[in-house]
């Protein structure tokens, strides 16, 4: 495949940067790839990984005569590493991230870019419940959408370029307003693992209930709440503190809408929980319809039984 871009620096070397930067390599896509991430640990893991051509911990020496800069940390450190890379990325280059909130990203960094630089947030809806350099792997992204949030003054040429790179790794790319964003991310990944987190939370505080039940008995539905839930901490701390407005309303919403629920367990109202029941069926028919998931009974888990 041909070269996109003479340099490309990651900054950030978990599941989300190393797999891009897997996907760099097997692609052929840049000239050079810079690595770099904040510990001395991760950052010798990935040079044994072989994700690059350069590694450094300093992350303003990593984006030196960088043309694309790929920032991919928890989106609470966002400002920290644009006011750290500010001075010296060079005119022209162009900076995206992969953070799960936009909003926040956009106030954090968007302050720090020089002018000349384009900087186009970005956040790729694809993912796993693991963590680190050992994570990522070539494929992660095929299939998946990419969602561009620009600024409304954003070079189209930059933006077509960064979108052409998504594309080339197997993405859908769509543009969108960070604020809508949001909003939507808000109900489809951080109120589901809002609600993993807590259902787990609450299965492991019943006392009439023992921790070797909740195991053993997991496969009856537990357990698909439990993936989600083993999410990495940092990386959801992060979204729930930095997509706050848009979380609390879906979470109202939410409790609102359990509250018709347990309203019609009460009074026994059966076509309630059946219209709902029904309605919902549908929904999981059209995402696999979309190709967002398979037909395959016990999704995730069929490598499992090969064993
Ligand atoms: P990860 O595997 O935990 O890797 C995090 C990377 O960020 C590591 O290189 C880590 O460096 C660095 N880092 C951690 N804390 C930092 C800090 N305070 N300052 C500077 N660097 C720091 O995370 P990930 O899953 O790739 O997630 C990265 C970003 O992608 C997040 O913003 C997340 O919201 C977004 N995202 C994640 C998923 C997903 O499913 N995981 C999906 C889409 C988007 P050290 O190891 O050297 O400390």
């Amino acid at each position: 495949m041909a070269k996109q871009f003479e340099t490309i620096a990651l900054i950030g070397i978990g599941l989300i940067g190393s797999s891009i930067a897997r996907e760099i390599k097997d692609k052929g896509l840049a000239g050079t790839v810079t690595v770099s991430t904040r510990s001395e640990a991760t950052l010798k893991r990935a040079q044994e990984l072989n994700l690059g051509d350069r590694y450094t911990t300093s992350a303003a020496e990593a984006v030196k005569n960088a043309d694309l800069v790929i920032v991919s940390v928890p989106v609470g450190a966002s400002g920290t590493v644009a006011a750290e890379i500010a001075a010296n990325l060079k005119p022209g280059a162009i900076v995206t991230d992969v953070g799960s909130t936009k909003g926040s990203v956009i106030a954090q960094m968007a302050p720090h870019m020089p002018p000349g630089v384009h900087f186009i947030p970005g956040h790729p809806i694809a993912g796993t419940e693991y963590s680190g350099p050992d994570a990522g792997f070539i494929g992660l992204f095929k299939g998946r959408w990419c969602i561009l949030t620009p600024l409304p003054d954003t070079d189209e040429t930059a933006k077509a370029r960064l979108r052409t790179f998504w594309e080339t790794l197997g993405s859908m790319v769509d543009d969108m307003d960070p604020e809508h964003h949001d909003k939507v991310l808000a109900i489809v990944s951080h109120l589901p693992h809002i609600i993993a987190y807590n259902i787990v939370g609450t299965a492991d505080d019943l006392e009439a209930v023992t921790e070797s039940e909740v195991i053993k008995y997991s496969a009856s539905g537990f357990r698909d709440f439990t993936r989600l839930a083993a999410s990495d901490p940092t990386m959801w701390r992060d979204v729930c503190l930095h997509n706050k407005d848009a979380i609390l309303e879906m979470l109202a919403r939410f409790s609102e809408d359990l509250a018709y629920l347990q309203r019609a367990i009460r009074w026994g109202d059966g076509d309630k929980l059946f219209d709902l029941f029904t309605r919902t069926r549908a929904i999981r028919r059209s995402i696999i319809q979309a190709g967002q998931d398979t037909e395959m009974a016990d999704f995730g888990r069929h490598a499992m039984d090969q064993k």
